[in-house]
């Protein structure tokens, strides 16, 4: 019978260059960098909820940490330190194996440690504390958007939802994508990239910053409702993937896709107008596609203006899981 610590040595242990002190005592020991707030964000993941049970371990590891990195982008904030808090049904060795080299590899890539955590039996979940820092008074937080700022989001949008489709495979898109388009969009569900670099670029250019996990229009609400202000956004410009407008031009009911699909882990943010060259150069620099789509109003009010410019009667709510 192996025991927990069996299981901690064998699979939660790895180097973690940037702390003092990582796995093994009853701490981990971080050392904070003078002039720098600590960021902390926490992502609580049950099966059957926010992922089918039946997930690749290995990609189901990767977007585990990759959703919490995701938080660190949207702060503007470097990620450091991570803690894995995790619950499971039975001790199933490959499964921890594969789980722990995605988590692993994906902190890696992006110079982020995995210091310490809980193990115990229950349901499977996976609770996730990410420590980053950002430099005092530089976060980009929601609440920070202005009248007269520019929208911008990176990526394209509504592919993770488009993969999520064809994974539950409602054989409802006609006729059925491409296996390439297929895989793409289950790709960008299964391994959302963390747009790291670009939050940590941001800083001192944009105001506000959210990242998409929710939706497009939900998200940017929330940006919205915490800045006091309002948006006009163009349905034409939100930018979609090659297998999103196969799609969209087969299937032209899913725009809403692009609105209020999920999980794409894009970053939404806004800047002044005055800078919007500049932006467009990060773009280039970071060989990521970053689209104007929007500006920020005065008024209260939300509006979505379609390629006429007429308003498209939509709802700007996400999903609510107590709603
Ligand atoms: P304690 O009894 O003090 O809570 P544990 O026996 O739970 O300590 O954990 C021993 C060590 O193993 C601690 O350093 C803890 O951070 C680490 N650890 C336990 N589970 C995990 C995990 N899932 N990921 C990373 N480290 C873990
Ligand atoms: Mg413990």
């Amino acid at each position: 019978m192996v025991s927990e610590f069996d299981l901690i040595r064998r699979y939660f242990v790895h180097p973690t260059p940037a702390t003092r002190l990582g796995v093994g005592d009853d701490c981990a020991l971080l050392a904070c960098e003078s002039g720098q707030e600590l960021a902390v964000s926490t992502d609580l993941l049950v099966a059957g909820r926010h992922f089918l049970a039946t997930t690749d371990a290995t990609r189901l590891g990767y977007k585990a940490a990759a959703v919490n990195l995701s938080d660190m982008a949207a702060m503007g904030a470097q990620p450091r330190w991570v803690t894995l808090g995790l619950s499971l049904p039975q001790v199933d060795e490959p499964w921890l194996q594969a789980f722990s080299q995605g988590f692993h590899d994906c902190l890696q890539a992006h110079d982020t440690d995995w210091v310490g955590g809980d193990t115990t039996a229950g349901p499977l979940t996976i609770a996730v504390t990410i420590l980053g820092q950002v430099p005092v008074g530089q976060a980009l937080r929601r609440s920070l958007a202005c009248a007269g700022d520019d929208i911008w989001v990176s990526g394209t949008l509504g592919d993770a939802a488009l993969g999520l489709r064809y994974l539950q495979s409602t054989p409802d898109s006609n006729p059925p994508p491409t296996a390439a388009d297929r895989a793409f969009c289950i790709q960008r569900l299964e391994q959302p990239t963390p747009r790291v670099a670009l939050g940590l670029a941001l800083r001192g250019w944009a105001h506000a910053a959210i990242d998409v996990s929710d939706g497009l229009l939900a998200d940017l609400g929330h940006v919205l409702q915490a800045s006091g202000v309002g948006a006009r956004v163009f349905l034409e410009r939100l930018p979609r993937s090659p297998a999103l407008q196969r799609h969209l031009a087969q299937n032209p009911q899913d725009v809403g896709l692009l609105l209020r699909g999920g999980d794409d882990y894009e970053l939404c943010f806004t800047a002044t107008a005055q800078v919007a060259p500049q932006i467009q150069a990060l773009g280039q620099r970071l060989d990521l596609a970053l689209t104007r789509i929007g500006e920020v109003t005065c008024q209260n009010t939300r509006q979505l203006l379609d390629a006429q410019g007429h308003p498209v009667d939509t709802s700007w709510q996400g999903y609510d899981h107590f709603g």
